[in-house]
């Protein structure tokens, strides 16, 4: 008789998971109607709250905010006991939403998905499971979490310790008994910090081997704040929706409090009503700046060291727990209860493995450098392979056998942290790229869950298959995920943000900085552009709007606001006289630039009379004559002066090691076109003629400018063509105007509420040029004759009204044989890579600049190191 040949299960989709992510997708795929199985390798859902038992452990995000929202009676039906709820009350509540909406049915325990390949023929994944089940499905949805690879022990001895070994994330379900035990805690995350206490109540003996001290504050723990359950009771809906939107998926208002500005009263103020509150997004949000300056993170630190050392009674105790490496929040930052207060005990000891590390585990303790220690059990709170570990541990192989863990050796790729190219069908939950663990994870982890569903409803919709990232949108993202992380004093740390705690995992910030709100609405435009950047395939063929989700640098998206805050007029609106005077006076309140050498101011004398000029000298050394850069403020040929530019100034000099002459020139309306034109070429003219006096090299000169001030620079490098003279060595046009055409489709997206609007951008044109003269090249050069002008480097902002037509230029004079350096300012808007010192995302920009100017001059020193 043949053998029976068993047929595969079919399911539409496969999750793995039964954790908050894991359940909540098989619901949502459910109302979809699709047939799904859950693998889940633990005996009940919980997922990371099924596995991390150890004693102490809870949630430090407010339980109240912790907590499903996708079915509002869940919410009527259960009443959290505490602020911060005990992992034995989440697991109770996951049980509970499992049970109520019928989900374990579907949920196969025990079970753990050994291998899964894409089948390309068939256009399914094939899933093996450990109990050698073979298994079909066309969507494979990863919900394992971003926290649940434990790290294996990285240390010498470890299998040798003949006593007890308890891991903090594998913790035995009937628990442990340290009464009367010497033990030991290697570790000092949120595991150890929060298991500590706990056992050193039990424990005869506790000794703590810390490698890193690490920031924690008290949790005050208690009822569930009373706050927050009447405005849930008062206003549901509207709390959960402003969860949604905020920056972290909890209702928090971020402050604009500078630390570095605050007054002494108003930082003490501040921290201490963070640390009675005890809650992570209240004492990561005690300045604005925290995150990203280290001198007002030094100050929270401090406070926090002060604290530390207050509690601590031996001196030299409270030194070791002071966190000194790494800025505060950089790594994940505690949340106690009596933490500190358990190093007073006559029976705990810190040891500072700083000082004396761990030789090896033995049979019987610890040996560290300069001392044996016996014990009769060691609890390992190390930590995890977080956000990447479970997911390459999966065995996933996508087209072509590609396997992820291949596919991110040299650290994670994917588009908004939910696919990645190459692997299609294929679903990360909360995955590396998105915000996940920098946010509130139940708030993200509903996000993702509803974008997978609302996709595979699109797909079914729109008859579709197959779903997949392109490589590009993939690059984009990718690229932002890191510019974002870039500006902040994260990356600094050696954390598992970074990948640093585990032993040769590639060092890339994993989750995505940006916000949730950001993030949330780049996910939503992602859809509202035909899945922008996804290939979707089906019997009816293919669809592919291919293309980069541009999206605001957080910097620049936080300046956005506080301008919108401040409700000025628009410009547009007033006078040109009012306009100036608004100008000036913003130009009052901001950081004044880098230190240059010199700044001395005189005046140019022209046919129309004389421009003031500001001169910007580099700190020696070297002394001596030095390359010319003749710059031209922005302003639409209306506004700005001398000090408008002047900290971009600061920052060209310091960055380029050139001598800087920023010229004023005439202004519209009382000047009209061809004015500022004409002032712009006789200033070079002169300069170049003076190059001795103002301390230059004859013959090295380059123009600059930004905006209107970039269109007249380019503008007198054609008069200077056209005139035989002066030599210029090269342009540097930042976002600038190069034609009076306002079509293009940068006008379209970015006309209207990028502070350049293409209201403004009318208004100074019809104060600058007769619209007869608006083809002029000496108003419009892209209209001109392009060839033999010098080498160019041109800025382009993604959100700028002028993009397009800066594109435009780079690729007129490129056709016309000149040399063109295109910098795409990623993420910026018109004004914002020449705010020097408010927006630090625009310094790799500026940095870029830099190197562009001075390569113009091939002989030039090195430029001032300015961050
Ligand atoms: P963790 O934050 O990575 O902490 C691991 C600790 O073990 C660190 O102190 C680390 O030192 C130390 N360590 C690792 N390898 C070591 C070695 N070979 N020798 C000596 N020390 C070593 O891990 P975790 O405490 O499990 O927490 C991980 C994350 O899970 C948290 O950041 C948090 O997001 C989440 N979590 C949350 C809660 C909660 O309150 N809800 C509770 C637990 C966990 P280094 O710092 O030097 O690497």
């Amino acid at each position: 008789m043949n053998k029976p040949v068993s047929v595969p299960e079919q399911f539409d989709a496969v999750v793995v998971g039964a954790g908050f992510s894991g359940l909540y997708m098989l619901y949502r795929l459910r109302q979809l109607g699709l047939s799904v199985k859950v693998f889940e390798s633990a005996g009940d859902v919980g997922g990371t709250w099924y596995w991390n038992r150890y004693p102490g452990a809870r949630c430090d995000i407010p339980t109240t905010d912790y907590t499903y929202s996708f079915d509002p009676e869940l919410e009527k039906e259960w009443t959290w006991s505490e602020k911060y709820a005990t992992q034995p009350e989440i697991l109770e509540y996951l049980r509970f939403v499992a049970d109520r909406h019928g989900l374990r049915s579907d949920v196969e325990f025990s079970a753990t998905v050994t291998s899964a390949r894409w089948d390309e023929p068939e256009q399914r994944w094939r899933i093996t499971t450990g109990h050698g089940q073979e298994i079909r499905c066309r969507y494979y949805i990863m919900a394992t979490g971003c926290l649940s690879m434990p790290k294996s022990p990285d240390i010498q001895g470890a299998g040798r310790f003949a006593g007890q070994v308890y891991f903090t994330s594998r913790w035995p379900h009937e628990g442990a008994d340290f009464t009367g035990q010497r033990v030991a805690v290697i570790g000092t995350g949120s595991s150890g910090i929060q298991s500590i206490p706990l056992i050193a109540r039990q424990a005869s003996q506790l000794t703590v081997f810390q490698r890193t001290a690490n920031f924690s504050i008290p949790a005050h723990n208690g009822p569930a704040p009373a706050d927050r359950l009447k405005q849930l009771g008062e206003d549901r809906d509207g709390y959960r929706h402003a969860a949604r939107w905020s920056r972290g998926g909890i209702p928090v208002e971020p402050t604009d409090v500078l630390g570095v500005t605050a007054s002494e009263a108003v930082r003490r103020e501040r921290f201490e009503a963070a640390w009675e509150q005890g809650e992570l997004f209240g004492i990561l949000n005690v300045f604005a700046d925290q995150g990203v300056n280290p001198a007002s993170n030094d100050i929270v630190a401090e406070m926090i060291r002060e604290k530390i050392r207050s509690t601590v009674q031996d001196p030299g105790t409270a030194e070791a727990l002071c966190p000194q490496d790494h800025y505060f929040g950089t790594k994940r930052p505690c949340l106690d209860t009596s933490y500190f207060e358990t190093y007073n005990l006559p029976h705990v000891r810190l040891v500072d493995l700083g000082k004396q590390p761990i030789v090896s585990i033995t049979e019987d303790g610890i040996e560290t450098a300069d001392e044996s220690f016996g014990f009769d059990a060691i609890v390992y709170a190390t930590g995890f392979d977080a956000m990447t570990g479970a997911l390459v541990a999966a065995d996933v192989a996508g087209r072509d056998g590609l396997s992820l863990k291949d596919k991110w050796a040299a650290g994670p790729s994917t588009y908004l942290g939910l696919m990645t190219a190459g692997f299609p069908n294929f679903f990360m939950l909360t995955g590396p790229g998105s915000p996940s663990v920098l946010s509130n994870m139940t708030v993200s982890i509903e996000q993702h869950v509803d974008w997978v569903a609302g996709c595979l409803e699109d797909l079914r919709e729109e008859g579709f298959e197959t779903i997949e990232p392109t490589v590009l949108a993939e690059a984009g993202w990718d690229q932002h995920v890191q510019d974002c992380a870039a500006i902040t004093l994260y990356p600094t740390a050696n954390s598992w943000y970074m990948g640093a705690n585990v032993p040769g995992k590639p060092r890339v910030f994993l989750p995505y900085i940006g916000g949730v709100n950001a993030y949330r609405q780049a996910c939503d435009e992602v859809i509202a552009q035909g899945y922008l950047g996804f290939r979707m395939t089906g019997p009816g063929g293919t669809r592919c709007r291919d293309g980069v989700i541009h999206r605001m640098q957080p910097d620049v998206a936080m300046v956005m606001e506080l301008v919108a805050a401040m409700g000025m007029p628009p410009m547009d609106t007033l006078s040109a006289a009012d306009a100036r005077a608004l100008m000036a006076a913003t130009a009052q309140t901001r950081p004044p630039g880098p230190e240059v050498g010199e700044v001395t101011d005189g005046v140019i004398p022209v046919p129309a009379g004389e421009l003031p000029y500001r001169l910007y000298r580099p700190a020696a050394p070297p002394e001596g004559p030095r390359p010319l850069v003749v710059y031209f403020h922005g302003g639409g040929w209306v506004l700005g002066d001398l000090d408008s530019d002047d900290p971009l100034c600061r920052d060209l000099c310091a960055r380029s090691g050139a001598v800087v002459v920023s010229v004023n020139y005439r202004h519209a309306p009382e000047a009209r076109f061809p004015a500022a034109a004409q002032d712009a070429f006789a200033a070079v003219q002169w300069v170049d003629a003076n190059a001795i006096e103002l301390g230059g090299i004859p013959g090295q000169l380059a123009v600059a400018g930004w905006s209107a001030g970039a269109n007249i620079a380019t503008v007198a490098c054609q008069l200077a063509r056209d005139a035989g003279g002066p030599h210029i060595s090269g342009q540097l046009l930042i976002c600038p105007v190069v034609d009076s055409d306002m079509t293009r489709p940068s006008y379209e997206e970015n006309g209207d509420g990028y502070i350049l609007t293409t209201t403004l951008m009318r208004w100074f044109w019809d104060h600058y040029a007769d619209p007869a003269d608006r083809g002029d090249p000496r108003a419009a050069p892209l209209r001109g004759d392009l060839e033999g002008l010098p080498p160019a480097c041109i800025v382009a902002a993604d959100f700028d009204p002028l993009r397009d037509e800066g594109v435009a230029y780079a690729r007129a004079l490129e056709a016309a044989g000149v040399p063109v350096r295109l910098a795409r300012a990623r993420g910026h808007t018109h004004t914002s890579v020449t705010m020097v010192g408010v927006v630090i995302s625009g310094a790799p920009v500026r940095a870029e600049i830099g190197e562009a100017l001075r390569n113009f001059f091939p002989s030039a020193e090195p430029q001032e190191h300015v961050s």
